[in-house]
């Protein structure tokens, strides 16, 4: 967002609690980022950093679960795999056929640095405390340096600050998700063999998403750089508060689920503790305000199955600064000016929260919309991050109809497969 207002000739100021570069969870960026990595100038950073690549993603299932293999719907639902690759759908405003994995340490300072170069100001190590916003002509910034408080005057205040949601804790507008409590635990691997799971070698950059026999439980691998890859489990909170061994021994004993993973990670090298994110998901009842504007984890947290985090936060700060930088010329900063942002992040994260529900509802289905040349590229234009010009895309309005379809209708070849984690989603979902 600095990096937009500052090339937009607008002062501001960045004020950051950590010393860059911190670690952070959330590597595997989609396509959706590059259009704004393009308009900041910054493609040739993250190509000069050697960033790898990302030309897809692939799926693996636990087993051959019964269903696959009776489902006479569609004949490839009995897949034991399934995978994309980004140039298969072209994407306006992105030239290019991949995206990337980063290690956010260097990605964020990078990206932090660019905003400095651009002309924001940038003070790390300052800690915000909230805002004041008791005075009808500024907004007040509170933040501690050492033991002492500060306030300074800003015509208005963007919160960043991902999901320690300073603003909406402050305004009370968070709302815990009422479905998503998953936890995840998570570390990276030197010499992992990466292909070990793919079905071949232009696999090897993918970030695979491999499915375990436990409900609702899954693993992410993601390559961080030629031969470190991350590796995260993700579970339901309840499994993992259901397990007395430790957080370590609970990773473990969901990898050996799936044998040909643990033996390769075995035979690889852990090069960082293990560290755990729990109960994260969230919405806020609004997310700008007069003077105010929310974006990123700050203004909304969806499950990660799709790697959406970091495009969606990019992408506030594309549409966001137009707003402001509105507001900017017409001197009114009061709510109303940023309803364009607010009704298009909503529409957005709305979109990718049916998706995200309707894949832990019947997970079969994706698989097989993937796979049906009637849909693959619709739904890769989900996963692409392009999910903020319809209300809601025909195909997830197709997959909720078969949902709805196959829950009324028990002897459907489906019915078995359907999961708790998101019944009843919709109804909550639609009235966000
Ligand atoms: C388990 C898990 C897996 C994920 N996987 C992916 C993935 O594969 N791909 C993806 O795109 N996303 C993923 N995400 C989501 C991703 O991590 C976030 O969506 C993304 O980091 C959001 O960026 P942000 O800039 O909004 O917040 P952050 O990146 O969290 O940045 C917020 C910044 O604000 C600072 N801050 C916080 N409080 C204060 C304060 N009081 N004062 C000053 N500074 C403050 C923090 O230090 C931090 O630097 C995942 C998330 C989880 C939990």
């Amino acid at each position: 967002m600095a990096a937009y207002l500052a090339k937009a000739g607008i002062q501001c100021g960045i004020f950051e609690r950590e010393l860059f570069p911190r670690p952070h969870v959330g590597e595997s960026l989609v396509p959706s980022s590059t259009r704004v990595f393009r308009d900041l100038d910054f493609l040739p950073v993250m190509e000069s950093n050697g960033f790898v690549h990302k030309f897809g993603a692939a799926w693996t299932a636990a087993e051959r679960p019964r269903v696959f293999e009776t489902a006479n719907w569609h004949d490839l639902a009995a897949e034991e795999q399934v995978s994309l690759r980004f140039e298969e759908r072209d994407q306006a405003g992105v030239a290019q056929p991949y995206t990337y994995h980063v290690d956010r340490g260097l990605f964020d300072l990078l990206l932090l640095q660019h905003a400095e170069k651009l002309g924001a100001k940038v003070y790390s190590g300052v800690s915000v405390r909230g805002v004041d916003l008791s005075e009808p002509d500024h907004a007040g910034l509170v933040f501690a340096m050492g033991n002492k408080d500060f306030r300074i005057r800003a015509r208005m205040v963007v919160d960043a600050s991902g999901r320690r949601t300073v603003v909406g804790n402050q305004m009370k507008w968070r709302i815990k998700d009422p479905t998503f409590d998953q936890y995840a635990i998570h570390t990276w691997f030197d010499g992992y063999d990466r292909g070990a799971l793919a079905d071949s070698q232009e696999q090897g950059e993918y970030i695979f998403i491999h499915f375990l026999p436990v409900t609702n439980t899954w693993i992410w691998q993601i390559p961080i750089t030629e031969t470190v890859t991350s590796i995260g489990v993700v579970t339901q909170k309840k499994n993992f508060a259901n397990q007395r061994e430790s957080r370590e021994r609970f990773f473990w004993d969901c990898v050996s689920t799936r044998p040909d993973l643990l033996s390769s990670l075995r035979a690889a090298e852990q090069v960082r503790p293990f560290k755990d994110e729990g109960d994260y998901s969230y919405a806020m009842k609004q997310i700008t305000g007069d003077r105010l504007m929310l974006i990123g984890d700050a203004a909304r947290f969806v499950d990660p199955i799709f790697s959406t985090g970091v495009s969606i936060a990019l992408n506030c700060s594309r549409f966001g600064s137009r707003d402001i930088v509105g507001a900017m010329e017409s001197g009114d900063f009061r709510r109303d000016s940023f309803e364009t942002y607010e009704s298009t992040i909503k529409r957005g994260t709305r979109n990718w929260y049916n998706f995200i529900s309707v894949y832990y509802r019947l997970n079969v289905l994706f698989t097989a919309f993937i796979n049906d040349k009637r849909y693959r590229l619709d739904v890769l234009k989900l996963l692409q991050g392009d999910v903020y010009d319809d209300d809601e895309p025909e195909v997830l309005t197709r997959m909720r109809e078969i949902v709805t379809e196959v829950e009324r209708n028990p002897r459907h070849v489906w019915h078995d497969a359907l999961g708790d984690l998101t019944a009843n989603v919709f109804v909550t979902a639609t009235q966000s």
